[in-house]
């Protein structure tokens, strides 16, 4: 814990799953814990006090997108990002790391930074690590995420070696920077290599960040090279610091990379699933156009305490989506929202009281029964890119 009482409290243990408390200059975090995206400082669709009945308590912004719209010193001059969004919890933002890797082609590496065209205006503009880390502290941010460079699925391992040597570098100028009342969280890479990715870890867990998240995963590779990447850094980091898986939600993952030691994630799915007419149900996924729903009467999940589920029929929100109704939009997002929530919280309450294991296997079991084919593809786990 840093001196300001800020960092991370380890509360307790169910094999290597963690139940703790990420302390924040905006308040809490209970983890295990799952951030909603808010890549535009703006969860699409929903207000902030709609975000946080969710039972969600941090959020994720993105510090690429917001610098290049609409730029840092508006947002600082209107009072920060807390303040210009009206989201009065935990912010953590991530540095862009991530989106300058899939502008690939687009932008030119060098070890003190990285030079692109704006896909907003078109201008040059140049991010170096530092400007990463002095723009994420000037919007507000409560965790503030270093600069790295993702490699994807697939690269060799040359290509892997150079992106891990550059997140590296990067890393150690990021920790020279003051930060303020923020945590500052640095990023594991090296590709999907366990060897690589546990040199990584243990190189970045030396360098005192305040947290260690892993990146460059989630990109197309299957689940059990993903669990064997996880492995490998979960081995290497430090105990005390929190660990931030970025960019994985589905349910059965979530539940499985916190039984590998992971208190932290976030990703674009459930509220992108929601705009596409898919509900995310403890039994698989619903995708509410389909004309089995027509007039079905239940709720999307029958005993859910959301605002769609107390109040709606799965055929009226089949109606709004055919009738083109952004109110079918909301209401999903605010179920997909919950429901990922709720899971969650039994996972924490699984954590404290040693039966994360038996919740696993519910959950697998309840999720490989019938479900209605609704999208379940790996596109929607992808962390938020230009929506
Ligand atoms: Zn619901």
């Amino acid at each position: 814990m840093s001196a300001g009482g800020r960092g991370f409290r380890l509360l307790g243990r169910d094999g290597r799953a963690r139940r703790g408390q990420l302390l924040t200059a905006h308040g809490p975090v209970q983890t295990p814990a799952f951030m909603p995206v808010g890549t535009h400082a703006g969860v699409k669709a929903l207000a902030p006090d709609e975000v946080r009945a969710t039972g969600a308590e941090m959020i994720l912004c993105n510090f690429y997108h917001l610098a290049l719209r609409p730029g840092v010193e508006l947002v600082s001059e209107l009072g920060g990002l807390h303040r210009f969004m009206a989201w009065p919890g935990p912010i953590l933002t991530d540095s862009g790391g991530f989106q300058l890797f899939s502008l690939e082609g687009m932008v030119q590496r060098d070890d003190q930074g990285v030079t692109f065209r704006s896909p907003y205006g078109g201008e040059t503009v140049r991010m170096t690590p530092e400007a990463a880390v002095r723009g994420q502290r000037e919007l507000g941010s409560d965790v503030i995420m270093a600069l790295d460079q993702p490699v994807g699925y697939g690269a060799g391992p040359e290509a892997a070696a150079e992106a891990t040597r550059r997140t590296h570098l990067w890393a150690r100028r990021c920790r020279g920077q003051e930060t303020g009342d923020a945590l500052l969280f640095g990023i594991v890479q090296g590709g999907f290599d366990p060897a690589t990715r546990a040199a990584s870890a243990r190189l970045l867990g030396g360098l005192g960040f305040d947290g260690l998240a892993l990146g460059g995963l989630v990109l197309g590779e299957p689940a059990p090279v993903r669990q064997a990447a996880v492995d490998a850094c979960v081995a290497e980091l430090p105990e005390a610091l929190p660990r931030y898986l970025m960019g994985l939600g589905t349910e059965l993952d979530l539940v499985d990379c916190v039984s590998r030691g992971i208190d932290l994630f976030d990703c674009v799915l459930p509220t992108r699933l929601a705009r596409t007419g898919t509900a995310i149900g403890s039994r698989g996924r619903l995708a509410l156009t389909q004309a089995r729903y027509r007039s079905d009467p239940d709720p999307i999940e029958p005993g859910c305490d959301c605002p769609a589920c107390r109040e709606f029929s799965r055929a009226y929100l089949r109606h709004l989506f055919l009738a083109g109704e952004i109110l079918a939009h909301r209401l999903v997002s605010l179920h997909n929202l919950r429901h990922l929530s709720r899971l969650m919280e039994d996972v924490r309450r699984a954590v404290e009281e040693g039966r994360l294991g038996a919740l696993r296997a519910e959950l697998a079991a309840s999720l490989s029964g019938a479900h209605d084919g609704g999208p379940r593809g790996r596109r929607g786990e992808l962390p938020s890119v230009g929506l």
